[in-house]
């Protein structure tokens, strides 16, 4: 190859690259790309980034972001600083989504089954083909009359794909559109309607409080705002009218956001609801509660004394007293429960007790406290639509009643406790459509494959839930073009509703799901007159609305404070602690599972920047492990990095041991998200899913999950496997690299000094 040519060969493909994205095809003829170059599109210039704003859909926050655009390619993601809810911020799996759009274990056209369910053997087919599929199966169903068997479950859509999604299958004659998450805060959301009556998350003022006492809420990463409530701490720990925040964190496991807290109570597993209510006994014991209704709740509380709950929770009366003292006397203060608290058979009640603690603290509707969000807004109330469960689904299709089922972007074969079997009820599914870009674990048992696009490639929109005291919304626009051969739901949605025709065609007209969402928009426009005031004419709002990433309300709309009632939450109260499987004699230990930081439910695995970032609090790295207190451990004789057998009465899993002193000596902490079967190249084989030893078992008002509810025994496996970490030691081998000073020698070192 002469010079020249090899020159020529190179600058023809990197433009043929960048062009490609930019026409929507990966391969074009070498003249065809470099043509557009000469006389280059007008919304590239080469060398020089488009910023486009959109929305993070890796978890249901709702952060808005800005997407920088080079030549076709999406180059960076960040946090939008115009977005109310992360503020120019963004964390670790927003950042890499990035990896999820050029992934090279994302499906890149359409795809028919061609071997055994579940052995990943698909042949490629033409959308023409996927989509003359799925509508003749489509109406297969209708003319028999079976048009209520087609179940849809999904990721939790928010926003107009909700919408469309849940207008399509109510066309079609079904009522099946069900959602599910592995962490959806359905205790949480349960508890604040049973308590106050609410129905959206309030937003916890984490910014403007002066005591944050919190039960179990890894905060930093994890919950219903991790970006938001990141923001918040750090703002309240920068001091509001010079006092520095104080945060008091409660649970057996030490999280990241209890590793950052001023101090860190290990309440025995199962009884952090029965704490909070021994708080709540002294504040009003103490006089800090001066409701006309004070005496009703002295006798709901009545046997929630320190004495007692000490006996029960492992923390001293002497602690508790301190606590509630603290707590009552900062203003604002304000208590809030997360995915620990809402993972034990009693989450509800957990919930429930931090809200009654909150209230008569007097943080219920105050700045720095529990705010309440609109209930309505711009497309209709806000209430996320979760109330529906997996188990509709698992026991229907069980009973055979289920004929089609349409996944969406979530894996319940993966990300369900063992003990449901999910795998095994879908199998008895005749036929199953995923819309997934990547072979998970369900995809995996899928008769026809139709990916969609990534959020960078797709539109879209979202109402936050939690917000931030007020309405916000977001606007997703693609950023680049799609790099493979896939379409967007509410487009394949659209296009099944066009050949079934009729009345599903008939209420779904649309050509595109771009020109529904545009449509939906003019008439929120049209309705509001905040809106007009702010643009008149539709066309500049929805320039605005493309440019800003989205519009929020401009004042805070804070209702009055929503009041508890002792007789509403009585059936919620108990002083009995959670309960766990399996006697102690044969599984010693209690087990906690926690998402492990970017992989979430398991959705992140597959992100090898993901898999690359050091867990915060043990450093390890692409593969999972075993936390154990290092006493427990030398008790057994093992050391850090022994394979070991964690056993619960619901099956076995093996992971290298991580020696951990910030866990009780009780109880074992397994990180979920590793342990894919199926996921592609860096998820598929790696590590060990905690998930698959769980028992099922489902709040029944709720229909939240208690993943913390079994005891496990651990023992040394025979199984190979190396424990990966990044830091070499936790010692200072007497070294005093950390020097530490008490109080006491501290102001006597400022006063010999000063
Ligand atoms: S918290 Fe992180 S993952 Fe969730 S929406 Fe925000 S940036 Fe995305």
């Amino acid at each position: 190859l002469k010079r020249r040519d090899f020159l020529k060969a190179i600058g023809i493909g990197g433009v043929g690259t960048g062009a490609g994205f930019m026409f929507g095809k990966a391969t074009k003829p070498p003249g065809a790309s470099l043509i557009p170059y000469l006389v280059p599109p007008e919304d590239i210039i080469p060398g020089v980034g488009a910023w486009y704003s959109s929305l993070c859909t890796q978890c249901s926050a709702g952060c808005g972001t800005i997407v920088k655009v080079m030549e076709g390619r999406a180059k960076k993601i960040e946090g939008n600083p115009l977005h109310p809810v992360n503020k120019g911020k963004l964390c670790a799996r927003g950042h890499a989504s990035l990896q999820a759009l050029y992934n090279p274990d994302r499906i890149k056209g359409p795809l028919k089954r061609s071997g055994q369910r579940g052995d990943e053997n698909f042949v490629e087919i033409s959308w023409d083909e996927g989509l003359s599929i799925l509508s003749q199966k489509l109406s297969g169903l209708a003319k028999t009359g079976d048009a209520d068997k087609l179940y849809m479950l999904s990721t939790p859509l928010r926003g107009h794909l909700n919408t469309l999604a849940k207008g399509f299958l109510n066309a079609y004659g079904s009522n099946n559109l069900l959602h599910y998450e592995l962490f959806e805060e359905k205790n949480l959301r349960f508890a604040n309607h049973l308590s106050m009556g609410l129905n959206s998350i309030p937003h916890y003022d984490i910014e403007n409080t002066k005591y944050l006492l919190s039960f179990g809420a890894d905060f930093s990463i994890h919950g219903p705002s991790p970006v938001n409530h990141s923001y918040g701490y750090g703002q309240m720990r920068q001091g509001q009218g010079g006092v520095r925040g104080k945060l008091v964190q409660v649970e057996p496991r030490m999280s990241l956001t209890g590793a950052n807290a001023d101090e860190w109570i290990p309440a025995k597993p199962g009884t952090e609801a029965v704490f909070a209510l021994s708080l709540a006994h002294v504040v009003l014991e103490e006089g800090f509660y001066k409701g006309a209704d004070a005496g009703s709740w002295k006798s709901l509380l009545e046997e929630f004394t320190p004495k007692n709950a000490a006996a029960i929770t492992d923390v001293s009366e002497e602690r508790i007293h301190h606590i509630a003292h603290e707590f009552a006397s900062a203003r604002p203060s304000l208590a809030i429960g997360g995915d620990n608290l809402s993972s034990y058979e009693n989450g509800l009640s957990g919930h429930v007790a931090v809200n009654i603690l909150n209230y008569l603290a007097g943080n219920i509707g105050i700045k720095g406290g529990v705010l309440p969000n609109p209930e309505e807004t711009f497309n209709g109330p806000v209430k996320a639509d979760f109330a529906d469960r997996l188990t509709a689904l698992t026991s229907a299709a069980r009973a055979s009643k289920v004929k089609m089922l349409i996944v969406h972007n979530t894996n319940p074969v993966f990300a369900t406790p063992g003990d449901l079997k999910t795998a095994q009820a879908l199998n008895k599914v005749p036929f199953i459509v995923s819309t997934s870009s990547f072979m998970d674990e369900t995809t995996a048992m899928a008769d026809l494959i139709l990916p969609t696009h990534t959020s960078l490639e797709d539109w879209g929109d979202d109402f936050a839930e939690p917000s931030v005291g007020y309405g916000v919304s977001t606007l997703m626009q693609p950023a680049v073009t799609p790099v493979f051969n896939t379409k967007s739901l509410g487009d394949i949605m659209l296009s099944a509703a066009s050949s079934l025709g009729g009345r599903v065609r008939d209420r779904l007209p649309w050509q595109t799901f771009g020109d529904f969402l545009k449509e939906s928009w003019r008439n929120i426009h049209r309705n509001s007159k905040e809106m007009k005031a702010k643009a008149a004419g539709f066309d500049e709002f929805w320039g605005n609305l493309l440019k800003d990433g989205g519009w929020w309300e401009s004042d805070r709309n804070v209702k009055s404070p929503a009041t508890i009632s002792a007789a509403r939450v009585k059936p919620a109260v108990s002083e009995k602690p959670s309960q766990f499987e399996g006697n102690e004699k044969d599984f010693p230990y209690y087990l906690i599972v926690y998402p492990q930081a970017g992989h979430h439910d398991g959705r992140g695995a597959n992100l090898p920047w993901l898999q690359e970032l050091p867990d915060p609090m043990t450093s390890v790295v692409w593969g999972s492990w075993v936390e154990m207190n290092p006493k427990t451990a030398k008790g057994l004789g093992l050391k850090e990095g022994d394979m070991v057998a964690v056993k619960s009465p619901y099956g076995e899993i093996a992971a290298p041991l991580y020696l951990y002193p910030a866990i009780r000596p009780d109880t074992i902490g397994l990180p979920i998200g590793q342990g894919h079967k199926s996921y592609g190249r860096y998820a598929k084989n790696r590590g060990a899913n905690p998930l698959g030893i769980l028992p099922f078992k489902e709040d029944k008002r709720s229909g939240a999950l208690a993943l913390n509810s079994t005891r496990v025994s651990v023992s040394r496996s025979g199984k190979a496997g190396k424990l990966v970490k990044m830091e070499a030691s936790t010692s200072e081998h007497g070294r005093g690299i950390i020097k530490t000073i008490s109080p006491e020698e501290f102001k006597k070192l400022k006063k010999e000094v000063i």
